[in-house]
């Protein structure tokens, strides 16, 4: 597929861009390897005062970053110059505190003394989504660069302005060559690069699908990956929520970045004694989008990323309807050409409905009646994806406690959904394997490589089954 950007708003063809030429390909793969080599023997402190000036660069040019996003996959204004100011967040978080997530660990041990190294593990490919072009780069790029690990990436084939914004911004924040390179490939060609040799790991973030062809390569390669992938996640109202909070939350769990995040809330499941009352706020909510111009501050709901995009809601909207689900809220449709969706509230999908446990990504609700917080709970766990999810309920401890019970990798409690530099971010089941950010991220790709000193050999009997008998 060719990358391309098109405007979603306007249609326009903005511009397209070749394929990286394999030349280029074993250019940039031999310069991230030489990098590797020198960056194995230099400590994290030498690399992290680029990632303050990534931030700096990311504060200072907000509104220009913000524009590419929008022309290229349709993004509120406003919620793209959010996505930038994150990312200078994530940037300013690793440069101050790589270096002690990275500190080696001291195990108590009678062999010596030990400890675990954090070094670098070697060159790495991101694969990464159109949903946060910038967003999902950093995740991946700041903890990486601080540990050492030089990485190539495939962004989306329609957001090639957004992976050149992102690698120059790198560039003039003064990472050396072969720190960060773009590579526009092919699918066949993001399989030659997991095979090659001078490649250690693979970071995707996407669909199922393509976790699914690239998992497949990297497991056959040998090579470590983490895979961040879709959701159903539910939005669960208890039997004592407060409704007030969760009029507030629900709408936007939806209908932020025109409901196309992998963490949106797109399954509410309510308690019988809420439902009315949730299905009526929410129906205002969704009734009272302003769709337009995404630059426009007053428009509140983006179009959808591509015409693909929203054709394919539209055929899994029809086949719910057709499989017996009420559409219990259609918004009106509009006089205009960007690729909108109109807010839906799916109602009474059952186990046999198509639509039911599948990804809808775009701005329509499933909404699940239940007979109380134990069947919420059921139900929230009846499905095959494991990413994120929200409950509302009447106290934090409740709350916790229902979230403690959900087969999920994230889940907050009487509050939004957000991704933070500080918190560890991946799901179980289908959503995938391994985490991004925090502790555990940034030790996705390191070579925790165990050091066990000591000034001459053990000579104790009682080392250990694993200490070689004396002859
Ligand atoms: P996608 O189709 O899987 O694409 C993601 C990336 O993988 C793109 O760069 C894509 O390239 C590439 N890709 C797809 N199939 C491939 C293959 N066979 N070989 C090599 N590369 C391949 O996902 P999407 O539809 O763009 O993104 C939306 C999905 O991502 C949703 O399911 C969403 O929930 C999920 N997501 C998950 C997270 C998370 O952190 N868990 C975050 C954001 C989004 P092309 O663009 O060229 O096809």
């Amino acid at each position: 597929m060719a990358y391309q950007t098109t405007n979603p708003y306007t249609n326009e063809v903005v511009k397209t861009y070749e394929n990286a030429t394999p030349e280029y390909v074993e250019e940039s793969l031999a310069k991230a390897q030489k990098l590797y080599k020198q960056w194995r023997n230099d400590p994290v402190f030498t690399r992290t005062p680029v990632l303050h000036k990534l931030a700096q660069i990311f504060r200072d040019e907000t509104d220009s970053l913000a524009k590419v996003l929008t022309t290229e996959m349709g993004k509120l204004y406003i919620e793209a110059k959010g996505e930038v100011i994150l990312c200078a967040m994530i940037a300013d978080y690793y440069a101050d505190h790589a270096a002690e997530l990275l500190t080696p660990r001291k195990i108590d041990t009678i062999a010596g003394e030990a400890q675990l190294e954090n070094h670098p593990l070697g060159v790495l490919l991101a694969v990464e989504p159109w949903n946060f072009p910038y967003y999902q780069m950093m995740r991946i790029f700041a903890p990486n660069f601080a540990v050492g690990d030089p990485i190539v990436y495939k962004h989306a084939a329609i957001t090639p302005a957004s992976a050149l914004a992102f690698e120059d911004a790198v560039r003039r924040a003064g990472a050396p060559d072969g720190a960060l390179t773009n590579l526009f490939l092919s699918y066949d060609q993001v399989s030659d690069v997991v095979a090659d040799k001078r490649i250690q790991g693979v970071a995707l973030t996407g669909s199922e699908r393509g976790g699914t062809a690239v998992a497949e390569v990297a497991g056959k390669y040998l090579k470590k990956n983490t895979m961040e992938l879709g959701g159903v996640d539910a939005f669960i109202v208890a039997h004592d929520a407060n409704m007030a909070d969760v009029k507030a939350i629900a709408p936007r769990a939806r209908l932020y970045n025109a409901g196309q995040v992998c963490t949106s809330s797109k399954r509410f499941i309510v308690t019988a004694n809420h439902y009315d009352e949730f299905l009526e706020s929410l129906k205002a909510a969704f009734s009272a989008v302003k769709m337009g111009d995404p630059m426009d501050p007053e428009t509140t709901l983006a179009p959808m990323n591509s015409k693909k995009a929203k054709d394919k809601l539209q055929a899994q909207v029809n086949e719910a309807i057709a499989g017996g689900a009420t559409a219990y809220y259609v918004h009106e449709p509009i006089d205009d050409d960007g690729q909108f969706f109109m807010p839906t509230i799916l109602t009474d999908i059952d186990k046999n409905n198509p639509a039911y446990g599948k990804e809808m990504f775009g701005p329509v609700a499933q909404v699940y009646k239940v007979a109380d917080d134990d069947a919420a709970v059921e139900l929230a766990n009846d499905a095959d994806y494991g990413l994120g999810g929200i409950v509302f309920a009447g106290s934090q401890e409740a709350g916790a406690e229902l979230a403690s019970r959900i087969e999920t990798g994230m889940v907050f409690v009487n509050t939004f959904f957000s991704s933070l530099p500080e918190l560890e971010f991946g799901g179980v089941k289908k959503s995938g394997f391994g985490r991004e950010l925090g502790q555990t991220g940034i030790s996705s790709f390191v070579n925790q490589e165990l050091v066990v000193k000591r000034d001459h050999p053990n000579d104790d009997e009682t080392g250990g089954l694993i200490l070689p008998h004396k002859f």
